[in-house]
């Protein structure tokens, strides 16, 4: 059974999608497919809402998020069950990723989007400072569009909501078609937080209405999925000259140093790689751990694998896969790696004892970077562990991979780890912990190479939902202006004698 089925269309010929649970595979509900005329009138309320939300203060604006924070707490059994009743995910986690998440974001922003985007007055240098003034103003950009995973349906199409919205913009939010209960929970709780009509709306549908929202007249796309989505939604964002960031897939490495101490390691390499059911777009895919300590290493994970969990009822470690697609993935990843020789510790196979989409906790090893569960993308609940030489051959195989997200190292040696994390091609890394920037509101969050373009969170990612637009004022009412004509080989001479004594004396360079 299909997560995701086509429905005979509604009677006004929107398609329509039914639902099922993915642990379960009952059916959990049906959406519509919203088309390009859905697109154009929501984009049409958007603008007229934006204006007047644009006119309020930042900490006005902030007020809201604010308020939406204590319905997040009084409402958060109800998203919990949503979350866990599209993805079979366990309570811990949508309580972990996507409540807890959710609460830090709209406590962080509340408190700090007023500082962040307050107008800044520039000092500027050298003469330059004597006749002009600079300001930079952050301003909204109008109408932005959301398109959000499945793997994380609630916070990340909240995060980025509630940052666009805070810079006084309008948001259009396209959740994914395998999760969109959690995406309309977002906008009934903006709503009960008092947002005015129009300025936060939700278009159910899939590939067709997302397509239909990148190219509906919005003014950014804030863009969280797969590497091949990303690519589309970039052209269509090129050929429109509108800005876009793009959160993408990764392949995380993790490197395990010698001088490490290997029960955090292990139990780093078992939460990294299997939490939310290892579809966590900085889980750990990849292990490489120095030959001196790799036998222990991996029979401590092998042990703590072993005690884990799978289910979908009362109290368990690991969950569903959320859609039959990544199923086929991560079996024809594990098809090709058997195949080349990989050796499988443990899981390697559906569960056998559970009806719904379950894919067993897997540890490979005997992996090299010829096989796909070590080069792309798996998504799943797998954790392939290579030996090496030495710390330098980590790096290189960490680094020899199109993707760059995150990437996690352990040690004792903690200054080490930062020197070995600068060396890391990737978007963030952390030492002695799993990736987990994405939840440091403070961490600008984003891939390098194929793992994305721009970042989102933090002040650099607020201020990517606002035009920072500089103001200079001249501090001379514009006396400067007449003395501008006509030009003449003496005003040349003396601008020329003035660049030899500011660029050509140490005391002009100081002042310069
Ligand atoms: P996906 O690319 O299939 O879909 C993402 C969204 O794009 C969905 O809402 C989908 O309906 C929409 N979409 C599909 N076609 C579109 C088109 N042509 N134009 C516009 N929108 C379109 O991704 P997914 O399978 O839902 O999510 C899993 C992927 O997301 C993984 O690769 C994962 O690593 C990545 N991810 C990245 C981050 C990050 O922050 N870097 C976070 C979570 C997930």
């Amino acid at each position: 059974m299909a997560i995701v089925t086509p429905l005979e269309p509604s009677s006004d010929n929107r398609r329509r999608l039914a639902l099922a649970s993915p642990a379960t595979l009952e059916p959990i509900g049906e959406i519509e497919v919203q088309t390009s005329a859905d697109v154009a009138a929501a984009v049409e309320r958007a603008r007229k809402a934006q204006p007047d939300w644009a006119g309020l203060s930042v900490s006005e604006r902030a007020r809201y998020l604010a308020r939406a924070l204590q319905i997040l707490l009084a409402r958060q059994d109800e998203i919990i069950e949503t979350v866990i009743s599209e993805t079979g995910k366990p309570r811990t986690e949508a309580l972990q990723m996507e409540v807890f998440a959710v609460g830090d974001a709209l406590n962080f922003y509340s408190k700090n989007a007023e500082r962040i985007l307050k107008t800044q007055k520039r000092k500027l240098h050298g003469m330059l400072r004597f006749m002009k003034r600079l300001r930079i103003v952050y301003r909204p950009l109008g109408v932005v569009a959301v398109i959000s995973p499945w793997n994380g349906p609630f916070v990340l199409a909240m995060n980025p909501s509630i940052q666009a919205l805070v810079a006084g913009n309008a948001v259009i939010l396209k959740p994914s078609e395998v999760t969109p209960f959690s995406g309309l929970l977002v906008a009934d709780i903006l709503k009960e937080a008092g947002l005015p009509e129009g300025l936060f709306q939700v278009l159910t549908g899939d590939g067709e209405t997302g397509a239909a929202l990148c190219r509906g007249g919005v003014d950014k796309v804030s863009f969280t999925g797969s590497v091949a989505t990303g690519r589309k939604v970039a052209v269509s964002c090129a050929e429109q000259l509108i800005p876009c960031t793009l959160e993408l897939g990764g392949k995380d490495a993790m490197i395990v140093c010698e001088d490490v101490n290997l029960d955090y390691a292990a139990a780093g390499a078992v939460a990294g790689a299997f939490m939310n059911t290892g579809q966590y777009c900085c889980g750990t895919e990849r292990v490489y751990v120095v030959e001196a300590v790799a036998d222990e290493f991996t029979q401590k994970v092998v042990e703590r694998v072993s005690r884990l969990r799978q289910g979908f009822e009362g109290e368990f470690d690991v969950g569903a896969i959320f859609w039959p697609q990544q199923l086929e993935i991560i079996e024809s990843h594990m098809t090709d790696a058997k195949a080349k020789g990989a050796q499988v510790l443990a899981g390697g196979r559906r569960n056998p004892e559970l009806a719904g989409l379950f894919y067993e906790p897997t540890v490979l090893t005997s992996v090299d970077h010829g096989m796909q569960i070590m080069s792309e993308e798996t998504f799943g609940p797998i954790l392939p562990i290579m030996r090496v030489a030495d710390e330098e051959e980590a790096l290189r195989l960490a680094n020899d991979s199109e993707y760059g997200l995150g990437g996690n190292i352990w040690t004792r040696d903690t200054s080490k780890g930062v020197r070995m994390a600068e060396r890391m091609a990737s978007g963030s890394v952390c030492v002695n912990d799993m990736t987990m920037t994405y939840g440091v509101q403070e961490a600008p969050f984003g891939g390098l190479k194929h793992s994305g373009v721009g970042q989102v969170n933090g002040e650099t990612g607020l201020r990517g939902y606002s035009h920072a637009e500089p103001i200079i004022v001249d501090r001379r009412s514009g006396k400067m202006a007449e003395s501008r004509y006509p030009y003449s080989a003496k005003t040349d001479s003396g601008m020329q004698k003035f660049m030899n004594l500011l660029w050509g004396t140490s005391i002009g360079r100081m002042l310069g």
